[in-house]
């Protein structure tokens, strides 16, 4: 469903991906993991095309988003551009809630705007997918009046109201209290049993092992290791995995 291929990146000198490659197919969960300053999130945020890349090949969904000519990177146009990033969903550490309308309006925003639907049947996806995140009683609520932890429940509604066929996440619970971050886990576990397909950036290496089907190792812009959760996770034969595992214990 999403492949990547030699991707690089950089901000002005500075080599920051270096010839990614990643697959990712229908009812994944793939883990990203690595050190800060690995590039886990320019990854991301390539793969969303919120940066370009200057080479490689981005296939969503089976259509080439970007890939490498003769003159450089090609995007597709912003209008084609914009239709297939519809496909991806986002979720931030920070939430990026819209703090001036309700939880209820901030689920039904994209899809009545951008989806064209109506007030009526947005609002009917919105109250379920508030039930599933386990928020129903908070409709009418704002933002402010969020803990952590809900706030990124409603994230990830939002992000499920456009019926993304990936859904990302950045470091989803870095932001929160250690104790909020059992719900908002419990949350993308239920996703991921339902099979909904995802790639998360996290630290949370308990969760990783749990969810994932594939983990991929990022260190210094490159993919150094991948593999499934215990052949990664449990027993590294990297050296380098190892030592970033035991500063995390
Ligand atoms: P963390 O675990 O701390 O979130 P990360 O793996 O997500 O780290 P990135 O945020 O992708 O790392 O950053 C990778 C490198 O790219 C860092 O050295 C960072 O300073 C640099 N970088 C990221 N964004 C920009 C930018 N907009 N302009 C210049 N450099 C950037
Ligand atoms: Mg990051």
């Amino acid at each position: 469903i999403l492949e990547v291929k030699k991707l690089n990146k950089s901000f002005g000198s500075t080599h920051i991906l270096k010839d990614i490659d990643l697959s990712l197919e229908k009812g994944d969960t793939m883990a990203i993991i690595g050190p800060s300053g690995s590039g886990k999130s320019t990854l991301l945020r390539c793969i969303n095309c919120l940066e370009r890349a200057e080479k490689g090949t981005i296939i969503l969904n089976g259509i080439t988003i970007a890939e490498e000519k003769e003159n450089g990177m090609e995007y597709l146009k912003d209008d084609e551009l914009r239709m297939a990033r519809l496909h991806l969903g986002m979720v931030f550490q920070n939430f990026n809630l819209f703090p001036h309308l309700t939880v209820l309006e901030n689920l039904t925003l994209a899809p009545m705007n951008v989806d064209k639907k109506s007030q009526t049947e947005a609002e009917k996806t919105a109250r379920e997918l508030l039930a599933k995140v386990g928020l129903s009683d908070k409709s009418d609520s704002y933002p402010c009046e969020l803990s952590g932890g809900q706030s990124q429940r409603v994230a990830i509604a939002r992000a499920l109201a456009m019926d993304p066929d990936i859904l990302c996440f950045d470091e989803p619970t870095s932001a929160l209290d250690p104790e909020l971050t059992g719900e908002v886990l419990q949350v993308i576990k239920e996703l991921a049993a339902e099979h909904m397909t995802m790639l998360i950036v996290t630290h949370e290496m308990g969760f990783a092992k749990e969810v994932a089907s594939q983990v991929v190792f990022m260190d210094d812009g490159r993919i150094t290791g991948r593999g499934t959760p215990e052949e990664l996770l449990v027993n590294p034969k990297e050296e380098r995995i190892r030592a970033f595992l035991n500063k995390l214990l």
